[in-house]
């Protein structure tokens, strides 16, 4: 049955993907976001789209519509920009699931929370399976993010234990593709726009730190079978990649790809950029029935050909 469904973030990467997934379905999108890194370019091609509609809203501030559904995926997700207002990335992740809670609670309508791998910090476990509790620095440049996602993560199981809300939590590891911003500071993005413009390849450390990197049509699959679930089913669940490459590898990879005349060169490392991170999707593939189809050749292949396309056409400076 087609729902009305608001997705908070709706106009950044992830984000626009899942609005474009949602309406092929049949539904209705109701896309709330405050332009801070995502765009209306993202999405501009569904405004056309009768059953889309875009309110520009942050979601620190209540908000109050009526839906069937919340996707609540409002935060900057690239350290660049969420270290740019650590203050109000703070704010985003906890007055925002306070607000989006509050609006599910009302409706009584199910909410799922966009989680991080980053609530598992710099992981002396690994790979990470969702019993794992974290090893966070709470004072550092990160921690505006990792907490704050870890509030929300705390507000969620409150509202279901206090209020019987019911939730959805997924932990998204490292996720890639089109529709990343250009200058969004990842390194998928970096290193594929670096390749392109035949830029040096900025490895930051020794390159020796790993990533799985998870492409965005995986990903958004597995938020929508989540959403699916039972009411039983809360999470948190890991939703990632599970192939591990080493930063060196991935940029060897983009290199060789894009046949590049890039050189590697090194920059320091960020404080407490997290050594290794590989999720353990054994509960994504029990209870979703899920697990990744794209392996990062094939992901990457779509994402260069997309960053192409927006350099040819002299956009990625704006
Ligand atoms: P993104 O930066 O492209 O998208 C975030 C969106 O949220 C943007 O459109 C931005 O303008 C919007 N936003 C930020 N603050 C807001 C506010 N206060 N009110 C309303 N809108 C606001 O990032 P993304 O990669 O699409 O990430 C989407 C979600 O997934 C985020 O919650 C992120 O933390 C989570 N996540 C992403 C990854 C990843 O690898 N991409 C990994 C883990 C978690
Ligand atoms: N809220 C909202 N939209 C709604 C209902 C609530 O934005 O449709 C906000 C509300 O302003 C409040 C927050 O969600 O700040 C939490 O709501 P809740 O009902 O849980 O708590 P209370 O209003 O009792 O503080
Ligand atoms: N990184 C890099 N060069 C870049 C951007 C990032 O070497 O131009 C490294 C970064 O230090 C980290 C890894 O790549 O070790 C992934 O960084 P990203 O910002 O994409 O995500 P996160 O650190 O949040 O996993």
């Amino acid at each position: 049955m087609a729902k009305r469904i608001l997705i908070t973030g709706g106009a950044g990467f992830i984000g626009s993907h899942l609005s474009e997934l949602l309406l092929e379905a049949g539904h209705e999108v109701l896309c709330v976001d405050n332009f801070f890194t995502g765009t209306r370019g993202n999405v501009l091609h569904l405004l056309e789209n009768r059953r889309f509609e875009l309110m520009r809203h942050d979601v620190t501030h209540p908000l109050f519509v009526e839906v069937d559904e919340i996707y609540n995926l409002a935060c900057p997700a690239s350290p660049v920009h969420y270290q740019f207002d650590p203050v109000q990335t703070t704010k985003t992740s906890v007055m925002g699931a306070i607000n989006m809670l509050g609006l599910a609670k009302r409706l009584r309508v199910p909410i799922l929370q966009a989680s991080s791998s980053e609530v598992y910090g710099d992981p002396e476990m690994h790979p990470q399976p969702e019993g794992y509790w974290g090893h966070v620095n709470p004072i550092g440049p990160r921690s505006c993010y990792d907490e704050g996602k870890r509030c929300a993560e705390t507000l969620f199981f409150d509202y279901r234990r206090q209020h019987n809300q019911k939730i959805k939590v997924v932990r998204i590891f490292n996720t890639y593709g089109p529709k990343m911003h250009p200058n969004d500071g990842r390194v998928v993005s970096n290193f594929v726009v670096q390749a392109l413009k035949g830029q040096d390849i900025t490895i930051y450390g020794d390159g020796s730190q790993t990533r799985s990197f998870c492409y965005v049509d995986d990903l958004v699959a597995g938020l929508v079978r989540m959403m699916a679930t039972e009411d039983s089913v809360t999470g948190p669940i890991n939703i990632g990649n599970p192939v591990e490459f080493t930063i060196r590898q991935l940029a060897d990879l983009v290199v060789d790809m894009v046949n590049s005349g890039s050189k590697v060169v090194y920059r320091d490392l960020p404080t407490d950029d997290p050594r290794q991170r590989r999720p353990d999707i054994g509960m994504a593939r029990a209870v979703l029935g899920w697990e990744p189809k794209v392996q990062l050749r094939e992901g990457l292949d779509k994402t260069i050909a997309y960053f192409e396309t927006l350099l040819a056409a002299g956009k990625a400076a704006q």
